[in-house]
């Protein structure tokens, strides 16, 4: 059995979700893992958004847009006026529910989050009443059923696996299932989520918990890009992946795959392909534990990254220097992504504002600090094994003409990042794809 994932695009209008029961009916009996219709997620934040203001006239308006939305969705969705009906009586019910939370004295976050919940309810709605009316027999997963969050806020994969199983054994004779994406339960029993974009998460967890064939997430482009292709010509899709270089590119900017979802597959050793729906017999790109040729594989740039040195004298020779520089980061809750030390100092890289105050006044306590901000992370991935030679070599050649400011190279074996000012970002991918990839 596979799991298959759509995003919002894939099921963002009629015509796509048509596209997508086309797709997966003759792939056979797989779970089908949907988002809410592109634009709804945010549509129901913004909602959410004016019942916190107390305005729920506001709120009354964005749900009437939202459900008239759907409402045309279904009206040219379904061949038969029974499906059709039922799909109506589904939605008008979902949305007037919605509507009862602006009738109510208070709104908070756990009112929120049962909100944010309703577009992907609505999306496997409308699907299984599609595949049925194809005399498919779809049934219906309820992520809230199983999909679970622990006190610690990460998914309790143990209870994911218990509470699934025994589903899929009660459906045994379905042809298909379907089910949410982004959306469970906390420790707490109460609706929750897995974060903005979580979909890929819940079909890698699902991918896990059933020792899935194959995850396959399925977008509108030919799987994961050697280059980002806003800024260069001539990008390629890569064919083969190491997990590691995926967990690398999809955190270091590559949009294609959310960074959550690669860890269950990689653990569980579960291959993740990435399809384009506009071009299902496309390879895409395949994503699995295994190394095959030795190469650079892909480059990928991270915006917005602020640079921070602390140099110091007493550094020299001294222990626990690094242990205060890096404590100052935890106590204001900032991950650090690249770090380079010399005897003398240390260099890193964090991509928040938010504590630099802070943070700054605090690593002035050990040395003479300063910051730059507006720069760029140029992450190259692909095998960076210290013991073969060239490779790194190759990727420094590339960005000879560049100013560089960190390099950061030793930590993985699949990965050399170097740090750069921002003007200098599209040169630099453009020189890589020469250097790397013609
Ligand atoms: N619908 C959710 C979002 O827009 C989850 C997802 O699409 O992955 O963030
Ligand atoms: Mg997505």
């Amino acid at each position: 059995m596979k799991v298959l994932k759509f995003g919002g695009t894939s099921v963002g209008s009629a015509e796509r979700i048509r596209h997508v029961a086309d797709l997966v009916a003759p792939r056979g009996k797989n779970i089908i893992v949907l988002s809410a219709m592109s634009g709804t997620t945010n549509s129901l934040v913004e909602i959410a958004g004016y019942l916190y203001k107390g305005n729920p006239n506001g709120a009354k308006e964005t749900i009437n847009i939202l459900e008239s939305k759907y409402l045309k969705t279904i009206a040219s969705l379904y061949d038969k006026h029974e499906s059709r009906e039922r799909a109506l009586k589904e939605i008008k019910a979902t949305f007037n529910y919605i509507r009862s939370f602006a009738a109510r004295e208070t709104f908070g976050p756990a009112e929120e989050k049962i909100i944010l919940a309703q577009g992907e309810i609505m999306s496997v709605a409308m699907m299984v009443l599609l595949l049925n009316e194809r005399g498919i027999y779809a049934e219906q997963l309820p992520a809230l059923e199983f999909m679970k969050t622990g006190a610690n806020g990460e998914p309790d994969t143990k209870h994911i696996r218990l509470n699934l199983k025994p589903l899929l054994d009660k459906y045994a004779d379905a042809d298909i299932f379907v089910t949410q994406g982004y959306i469970c339960r906390n420790h707490l029993g109460e609706i929750d989520n897995l974060q903005r974009g979580g979909s890929d998460y819940t079909a890698s967890l699902i991918g896990a918990a059933i020792e899935a064939d194959e995850i396959e997430i399925w977008n509108d482009i030919d799987g994961m890009k050697n280059n980002d292709p806003r800024f260069v010509e001539n990008t390629r899709p890569v064919s083969e992946l190491h997990f590691e270089e995926a967990a690398e590119l999809a955190y270091f900017g590559a949009k294609i795959l959310h960074p959550t979802c690669v860890l269950p597959a990689k653990v569980n050793n579960i291959p993740v392909r990435l399809l384009n729906t506009m071009e299902p017999d496309a390879p895409g790109t395949l994503i699995y534990n295994n190394i095959t040729q030795p190469a650079i594989k892909a480059v990928a740039a991270k915006d917005n990254v602020i640079a921070i040195k602390i140099k110091s004298s007493r550094m020299l020779l001294a222990y626990g220097f690094l242990t205060r520089v890096f404590e100052t980061f935890e106590k204001f809750k900032t991950p650090i992504d690249m770090v380079a030390t010399s005897e003398v100092g240390v260099s890193l890289t964090i991509d928040s504002e938010r504590y630099l105050p802070e943070i700054v006044d605090e690593l002035k306590k050990y040395g003479t600090v300063s910051v730059d901000r507006d720069m760029v992370i140029i992450c190259v991935v692909g095998d960076m094994d210290w013991t073969h030679t060239g490779y790194e070599a190759r990727a420094m050649d590339a960005l000879q003409d560049i100013p560089v400011r960190m390099i950061s190279y030793g930590g993985s074996n699949f990965n050399i990042s170097f740090l750069i000012r921002k003007e200098d970002k599209v040169a630099a991918l453009n020189r890589l794809s020469e250097y790397l990839f013609s």
